[in-house]
């Protein structure tokens, strides 16, 4: 919390960014009423963060159209996600009191604003988790993750030299906008943020493609497998689990999930190719690197790692200390774990979330033995989304509610958290990722998980 508080007091001290074409900095529609609420007076509920570990279902304003290209958004599906427990937590830096979270949401369109030009009311759409404006260098590409011109932070940008795109739900340091995790959503520029669901598919198999089906996807194909390689995964939370399945369809010949507990159990009635590795079963001297190693042929290490689990969570008794001391803001127990794992030139990719700076990095690894250490960056939801719809939802090549476990109400989402983030059990099973459903949402599709009460 001292360094939220600091980064907080920092971004005054610098001056917040003047390069966003949108209006950002509105986490909660009812912190500046007059401007930002909708003239009805209307309220609805939504999940605000309200401190360390402490977040609350509040009732708020609903908001309205700020720029000419926001729309506003009826929400009928949202979800959790590993990455939420890091602003649980407050290791996110610049989170304010009140701000409304979730980065993750479908809906149907209720207004539009003047500049418009590819929805109209009552459409059925996804939101990319990143805000994007749709004309710059780097939106020309799609990498729409690193748009330059949605997000004032300036914390991030002397943190990482650029800025990442504006987040829906993720702190101040990610523009400060007000989340998904709330009956509805101001959508900025929504032409490049939004994609249409297809009548056909249901909101249930459209979520996801927010996030974890497209920062998965991007994981895998930004990494890159070839033909026949052997990919170890670390964590299968949902965007583990899914890079998994990824890697078969790319053509992985063998893929190692590391993790432990009912996820691997979980995993493999998933994915009942995939072959586990519980870390926590394995002694010190021989490490999940050295359990790989015997695990592949010619006992060389793998071709690929992939990271999907995080830096904020260290393992061991140092890193702990150093992370809690401020030396450092992320472990590289795992980094370092991938890099012994790996073969001579082989690849790692990292996608869990690292947010600034680790200690005892083995550079001479990577250098010495040719290892390609690539950051995979917030996956770029503009690249991928079309081509996961309609190329492997739509004709079934995968199943987005593979990774559904739980149906949850918004109602119960403040009591979720700390379920979620202590990886607890709900009626029997661990939670992989809920669908939370509003008092807009359609009845459950077929297949989906029956409705928990908390
Ligand atoms: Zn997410
Ligand atoms: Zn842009």
């Amino acid at each position: 919390m001292a360094m939220n508080a600091a980064s907080n007091k920092a971004e005054q001290a610098l001056g917040h960014g003047e390069n966003t074409k949108i209006h950002d900095e509105i986490s909660n529609p009812g912190k500046q009423e007059s401007k930002y609420a909708d003239p009805s007076g209307e309220k609805m509920k939504a999940l605000a963060w309200m401190g360390k570990n402490h977040v609350e279902l509040v009732e708020t304003h609903k908001p309205r159209i700020v720029d000419d290209k926001d729309v506003i958004v009826k929400v009928t599906g949202t979800t959790i996600c590993g990455s939420d427990r890091h602003l649980f937590h407050g290791a996110i830096l610049q989170l304010q009191k009140g701000d409304i979270l979730g980065h993750e949401y479908c809906g149907i369109i209720e207004k539009t604003g003047p500049a418009v030009k590819n929805f109209k009311v009552g459409d059925r759409v996804v939101a990319s988790f990143q805000i994007a404006c749709g004309d710059c260098e780097f939106c020309d590409q799609k990498l729409s993750s690193v748009c330059q011109h949605t997000n004032g932070s300036t914390v991030e940008n002397t943190l990482y030299g650029n800025r990442t795109a504006g987040m829906l739900g993720y702190s101040h340091f990610t523009g400060g906008f007000s989340g998904g995790q709330s009956e509805y959503v101001r959508q900025p520029i929504a032409d490049f943020n939004l994609l249409k669901i297809p009548d056909e598919v249901p909101d249930e198999k459209a979520l996801y493609l927010s996030d974890v089906l497209c920062t998965s996807y991007h994981c895998v194909v930004d990494t890159g497998i070839k033909e026949g390689d052997v990919v170890a995964v670390w964590g299968l939370g949902a965007v583990g689990l899914l890079a998994c399945q990824w890697a078969f369809l790319k053509g992985a010949g063998r893929v190692i999930g590391v993790d432990s507990g009912w996820r691997l159990d979980f995993a493999k009635e998933k994915v009942p190719k995939l072959e586990l590795l519980d870390f926590k079963s394995i002694d010190m001297k021989e490490g999940v690197s050295g359990r790989l190693h015997k695990m592949t042929k010619n006992g060389y290490g793998v071709d690929v790692s992939l990271e999907c689990a995080s830096g904020e969570f260290a393992k061991g008794f140092i890193h702990k200390a150093m992370i809690a001391t401020g030396l450092e803001t992320d472990t590289s127990e795992i980094l370092n774990e991938m890099i012994l794992a790996t073969k001579p030139f082989g690849r790692i990719g990292i996608t869990g979330i690292y947010a600034g700076f680790t200690n005892n990095f083995n550079i001479g690894a990577i250098m010495e033995t040719g290892i390609r250490f690539i950051g995979n960056g917030q996956a770029p939801v503009k690249m991928h989304w079309e081509t996961i719809m309609n190329d492997y939802i739509i004709p079934g090549k995968l199943d987005p509610m593979m990774v559904m476990t739980h149906r949850i109400k918004l109602e119960d989402i403040a009591k979720l958290y700390p379920l979620f983030d202590q990886q607890a059990q709900i009626d029997g099973r661990g939670i992989e990722k809920p669908y939370i459903e509003t008092r807009f949402s359609q009845p459950a599709c077929k297949g989906s998980p029956a409705l928990s009460v908390l």
